[in-house]
């Protein structure tokens, strides 16, 4: 279930005498509605299905795999058909889909996870990549083989190993990319965000950040009340910290990082994940974010 609020465009089409009369505030006026849409998902809890979720389709996806080898060197695709050719260009291609549709919601599954119980920084960089980045590992597990088998085979033609190994490769990249965690996070970053940030944050549809400022209304004074990445989203989805970073939302958009101060919220910035990597990493950038976008801020709250 979630609550969507839908901003009363008709009541601003109503007030244009306003509008005219306020010259200052017509850039607000102008905007465009936006859509609040608050997630009623529980947060938290064992990640334990999702684990035995993503490996059990990575298994269905190795198993597709051995399929589509089958299948393209006729392995029991010709007992099933008297048109071979065309049967067992359909049957690899299945099951390649099939493989890679298993795959990716399985890093899916995975990233999830990750964003509900991240792993520690403590063990380590390597581990850390290696736990975070397991999807795409598992891409190359589930396509690397099958291209190898493919061109290494003196059962085919080379027209046919060509082909097949092109559609594998093809589908190794667009899994390993969709599988990719861009945004991971670590425990510790997560349990710094949930002590630091208590009231509710926003984030966009699109976007991987979650931001601390937004109220939405069309006629106040746009820049002290909102962060402006969010201010031309159709869509702005309204929770705590801990339910934007288990949406995918991992790091605090480096505006809103800038300004906390400005708008009474005391962030220890050194500890928190500003835009991916490391606050500590990204610290120095802020400021640069700052003087270039402050100008416009007149403070609030
Ligand atoms: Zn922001």
């Amino acid at each position: 279930m979630a609550e969507k609020i839908v901003r009363n465009t008709e009541k601003k089409a109503a007030e244009p005498a306003k509008k005219a009369a306020e010259p200052a505030k017509k850039p607000a006026a102008a905007r465009k509605p936006q859509t609040v849409i608050t997630p009623n998902k529980p947060t938290g809890g064992s990640t334990v299905g999702l684990r035995i979720g993503a490996v059990l389709l990575w298994i269905v996806a190795i198993v597709c795999e051995v399929f589509a080898i089958m299948a393209i060197t006729k392995n029991f695709v010709i007992r099933f058909t008297h048109n071979g050719d065309t049967n067992m260009w359909i049957a690899f291609i299945g099951f390649v889909v099939l493989d890679m549709a298993a795959c990716i919601t399985a890093a899916q599954l995975w990233k999830k996870a990750n964003h509900i119980k991240p792993m520690s920084e403590k063990r380590g960089k390597f581990l850390f990549y290696l736990w975070n980045e397991l999807g795409v590992i598992m891409a190359c597990i589930c396509f690397i083989p099958l291209i190898v088998l493919l061109l290494k085979s003196d059962k085919l033609d080379k027209k046919t190993k060509t082909i097949a190994a092109i559609i594998a490769a093809v589908a190794l990249l667009i899994t390993g990319a969709a599988s990719a965690d861009y945004h991971p996070i670590s425990a510790e970053q997560k349990d710094e965000a949930e002590s630091q940030i208590n009231g509710d944050v926003y984030w966009t549809q699109f976007g991987h950040k979650y931001h601390l400022k937004y109220n939405g209304d069309p006629d106040a004074e746009q820049v002290a009340v909102d962060c402006p990445y969010i201010r031309e989203s159709s869509s702005v989805y309204k929770g705590s910290v801990t339910e934007a970073i288990e949406s995918g939302r991992t790091a605090i958009c480096s505006y809103c990082a800038a300004h906390a101060a400005d708008w009474g919220i005391n962030l220890n910035l050194a500890e928190l994940n500003v835009e991916g990597g490391t606050a500590s990493e990204n610290k120095d950038q802020v400021p640069v974010v700052n003087t270039t976008a402050a100008p416009t801020v007149t403070g609030g709250n």
